[in-house]
């Protein structure tokens, strides 16, 4: 009898430990992985692709309003949340089925429910015990809520896509991706929405130019923010609403009918048998790993959120085919964090690769920053004030542009593209001697000619 029965075991079928498995057998590896809630993780089943469907649901009514300007008679279009949430519900389903689709068309093992390590090579799911030569620990991250009294009456992003109905009013309490998307969703459906934040001004870590820019397109939809004030407890009011107790700018009571808390995401390591294999954690509570994904016990690895650099399918992706290459191919992959674009689905929605204006400056000395802000073309004839904001961000010493910051419609998808020639080193030259497609957004990134400021 062998050894092992598997050459790698996968723990957690979500985009990384999916995509290494995949990758791993595809290069002749025996390969098991263990799933205990959903196919596809948070991305698929709580978080990417649903969060982005109810992105596209929001835009209506907005739509219908702006369709006015080009001609046609204004409606006042009911609104089914139900229907959204069911159609969204079998969208999700086909995903799982395609993945479980891949796992098997790969000739992975899918085992269906909670893994423990037993030991460095040995996992149990129920009553069935398997060994592994190598084990990958791919378990994710669950929404963290801060201790408070009353935090069990707040929802978090998990609930969101499973609600019974759409409250009138909500509060969002956070100010990273997760609160502006969906502070972005509620407004759009109708839902009289506030965001509170802790700090001065919300998305810390993005450019300070986008997120104040930011900031003032989500007032303009209707969102309410609420900065430098915090929520010292919440109380469940006899008619199902909530009351939040706020203290700091805005030290006061709210009542709302819905609270999500949107206050980051932790690795998700309980009851997965770490020490008994002796799998340390680092001081944030994230596996720790080296360079090439090694936990402590060198046959044991870990990759995505729950070793918490980038939480971002993606980046999980990378990581799993990094993995996969040098387990089975001994191809030594070394990750490169450096230039990860992304893109934050709030409306209008922010695209961005490269440093901040404020990290450039310290990092390269002298730069040159370029900014072009004007109003969407579509919206000369809606009559909505709505404004994009583009900004390119250059090292002054060799002309290499470093980051491309936007706002605006299809950030994301214009910012992908440009990563790309980020990350190939193109220059400001290159940028200038590139044709624009007229009339777009997108070509105001190569017709910016005198920098705003240097
Ligand atoms: P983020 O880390 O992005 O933001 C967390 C927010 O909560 C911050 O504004 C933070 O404030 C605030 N916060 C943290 N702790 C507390 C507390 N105790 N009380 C009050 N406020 C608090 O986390 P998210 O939950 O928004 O998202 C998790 C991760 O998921 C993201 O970092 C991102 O990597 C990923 N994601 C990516 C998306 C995309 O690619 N479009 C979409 C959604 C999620 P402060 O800044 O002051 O610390």
């Amino acid at each position: 009898m062998a050894e092992y029965d598997y050459d790698l075991f996968v723990i957690g079928a979500g985009s990384g430990g999916v995509r290494a498995s995949r990758m791993a057998a595809s290069y002749g590896a025996r390969v098991g992985i263990a799933e205990e809630r959903y196919l596809g993780g948070t991305c698929v089943n709580v978080g990417c692709v649903p969060k982005k469907l109810f992105v596209y649901a929001s835009h209506y009514r907005e739509d219908f309003h702006d369709a006015e300007g080009y001609g046609f008679e204004p409606v006042t279009p009911g609104f089914d949340w139900q229907r959204l949430r069911d159609n969204k519900d079998a969208e999700i389903k086909r995903l799982n089925g395609v993945y479980g689709g891949l796992l098997d068309g790969a000739g992975v093992t899918l085992h269906d429910g909670r893994a423990r390590l037993l030991d460095a090579h040995t996992v149990a799911i129920g009553d069935t015990t398997v060994r592994s030569r190598y084990v990958l620990i791919a378990t994710g991250s669950w929404p963290f809520v801060p201790d408070l009294p009353g935090a069990e009456l707040a929802v978090t992003s998990n609930e969101m896509f499973h609600l019974d109905a759409l409250p009138k009013q909500a509060v969002v309490v956070g100010g990273g991706y997760i609160a502006v998307e969906f502070a972005g969703i509620l407004a759009g459906l109708g839902v009289d929405t506030t965001l509170i934040y802790r700090g001065s001004l919300f998305l810390r870590g993005f450019d300070d130019g986008i997120r104040s820019f930011v900031a003032d397109e989500i007032r303009k939809k209707g969102v309410k923010l609420q900065f430098d004030t915090d929520v010292t407890r919440i109380e469940a009011l006899p008619d199902g609403q909530r009351r939040l107790h706020l203290k700091g700018a805005a030290a006061s009571t709210l009542d709302t009918g819905l609270v999500l808390y949107a206050t980051g995401r932790r690795p998700l390591v309980d009851d997965l048998g770490l020490d008994a294999a002796g799998v340390e954690l680092d001081e944030r509570g994230a596996i720790r790993v080296d360079d090439a994904f090694r936990t402590s016990v060198p046959n044991i690895l870990a990759l995505g959120d729950v070793i918490d650099r980038y939480q971002l399918t993606p980046v999980a992706l990378a990581e799993g085919m990094a993995v996969a290459r040098a387990l089975f191919r001994d191809e030594p992959v070394k990750m490169d964090y450096e230039a990860i674009p992304t893109a934050v689905f709030c409306q209008p929605n922010i695209g961005t690769v490269g440093p901040t204006e404020a990290e450039a400056r310290q990092r390269y000395g002298h730069i040159k920053v370029f900014e072009s802000q004007f109003r969407p073309m579509k919206h000369t004839m809606t009559g909505a004030a709505e404004r994009t904001l583009m900004k390119l961000i250059v090292s002054a010493a060799d002309d290499r542009v470093v980051a491309a910051h936007m706002v605006g419609p299809d950030a994301g998808e214009i910012i992908q593209g440009l990563a790309v020639a980020i990350k190939a080193g193109a220059t400001k030259a290159h940028f200038d001697a590139t044709v624009g497609i007229h009339p777009t957004a997108a070509e105001e990134f190569v017709t910016m000619r005198e920098p705003v400021r240097s």
